[in-house]
């Protein structure tokens, strides 16, 4: 608790109520149940507007890999404001630090994907992904090859496209989507795969629903697949082993490019800066990342592309074809610099080894969870999990939506002091990567305090 707190919450509230439209604000939320206002932050700790500390299990939004109020970003920050507060990287523009950054990143990139395309935060850097693939195919006289292959429960973003290439169900209402070239497989959750059938079957099933659909759709009119590593907002639903290999290889096969969305997985979440090489041993065509990318210090996304394709829509024979694509703050000067900084922490402080050292802990310790009556499964990878709770754990069937489960855990354990990302009937935990065993250890802790009381609400 921070008792010199000067923020004045009640009319923070009533201000909030009044003027504000949340993104992904519920619209139809009952007047009572008040924003959270979060006023300050250190380490992996915030404190709401009354000073209530809590620990970021969330690490902002997947986000803050390293943490809170450190003063080198800071600094780096308000360096780069002094000498350089803004330019574009339009046609022939750039900057220092745009330059370096890119340059750095293509250190770490797998294969070939040299080509560093800067955006301004992950939706973005998805959206420009597939128009690059648009382009590629459009340039390359291959036009028809428009179709997108896409899962449901995937989360991409929320422009038109990358929205439309999500598949979270809960969140197609009241919107509009392209529909005539998106097209969605079933999700590859190895907890809901069909009674006796083992994993593996179960993975050469969602191999198979890739390919059939290329086929169906005719590989001359499939442009690219696009896949999180992990399916990270859609319920940390992690494929069975070895389907992002045979899923890449498919779209080898059939000459569709492959996307890796690391928005998530990228700088470190899976204790690799790329998580698709390293630890799901592909070379994607296309890396998507934004996020970790800054520790979201300051908004940013980035598109890595293979030299093979960007080899092929450039130099002499493209002259005078423009990519029509970019935004007044692709590459922002000051982003660029605060993910400068932020590769320095990551390095200087192995926080790859931290995460490799404490992954399989934070796994097996949540794991405990699973001994509650309501839990159904705890999954994940490294440093981001999600708690499931079912009415019943032989039939799987979700607690259903009326009981507010995620919700009710979310408040308990934010009184207890800590927070977690509700999403219906899961409970999402991603803490900052410099989290402790001891930390972890309190997480797990306040989790099962807050799950048997939002269960003791409802009886
Ligand atoms: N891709 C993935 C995998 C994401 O999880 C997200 C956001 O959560 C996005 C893209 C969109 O990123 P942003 O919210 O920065 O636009």
């Amino acid at each position: 608790m921070r008792s010199n707190f000067a923020y004045d919450t009640d009319r923070l509230v009533q201000e909030d109520q009044t003027h504000i439209l949340h993104p992904w604000g519920d619209l139809g939320e009952p007047a009572s149940r008040n924003p959270m206002i979060i006023a300050e932050a250190e380490g992996v700790y915030v404190y709401n507007s009354d000073g209530h500390r809590m620990l970021d299990g969330i690490g902002g939004l997947w986000c803050v890999n390293i943490g809170y109020g450190r003063e080198e970003m800071v600094q780096a920050i308000a360096d780069q404001v002094r000498k350089l507060p803004y330019c574009s990287n339009f046609g022939i523009t750039a900057t220092p630090k745009s330059i370096e950054f890119g340059t750095r990143l293509a250190g770490y990139t797998p294969g070939d994907l040299k080509r560093v395309l800067f955006t301004t935060g992950g939706s973005t850097a998805v959206d420009s992904a597939l128009r690059f693939v648009q382009f590629y195919f459009n340039s390359t006289g291959r036009p028809n090859k428009k179709h997108i292959i896409t899962r449901n429960y995937a989360y991409h973003g929320s422009t038109y496209l990358s929205a439309s290439v999500s598949g979270k169900p809960g969140d197609r209402g009241n919107l509009d989507f392209v529909t005539d070239t998106v097209h969605h497989l079933p999700v590859p959750d190895p907890y809901r795969r069909p009674e006796g059938m083992t994993e593996e079957e179960f993975c050469d099933l969602k191999v198979a629903d890739l390919e059939n659909k290329i086929l169906e759709l005719g590989p001359e009119n499939v442009g690219c697949f696009i896949a999180e590593p992990l399916l990270a907002s859609g319920g940390v639903i992690v494929p069975p082993a070895g389907y992002q290999k045979r899923t890449r290889d498919v779209c080898s096969k059939y000459h569709v490019l492959y996307i890796s969305d690391e928005v998530v997985t990228g700088f470190g979440r899976l204790g690799e800066i790329f998580a698709s090489e390293p630890v799901f041993e592909i070379v994607p065509d296309i890396i998507t990342s934004a996020k970790g990318l800054t520790s979201g210090y300051i908004p940013l996304g980035a598109v890595f592309i293979s030299e093979r394709l960007y080899g092929e829509v450039s130099g002499e024979a493209a002259r005078g074809k423009q990519f029509a694509n970019g935004f007044t703050y692709s590459g922002h000067p000051v982003a660029c610099a605060a993910g400068l900084k932020n590769l320095d922490i990551i390095e200087s402080e192995n926080i790859l080894g931290h995460v490799r050292d404490l992954g399989n802990y934070f796994i097996e310790s949540l794991s405990k969870l699973e001994e509650l009556p309501i839990v159904g499964i705890v999954r994940g990878s490294h440093l981001v999990a999600c708690v499931e709770c079912v009415a019943d754990k032989k039939t799987k069937e979700p607690v259903p939506a009326s009981f507010d489960i995620g919700n009710r855990i979310g408040v308990h354990a934010r009184a207890r002091g800590l927070m977690v990302r509700p999403m219906g009937h899961l409970a999402v935990l991603s803490p900052p990567l410099i989290v402790t065993r001891e930390q972890i250890d309190t997480i797990v802790e306040i989790m099962e305090q807050a799950i048997n009381a939002a269960v003791d609400d409802l009886v």
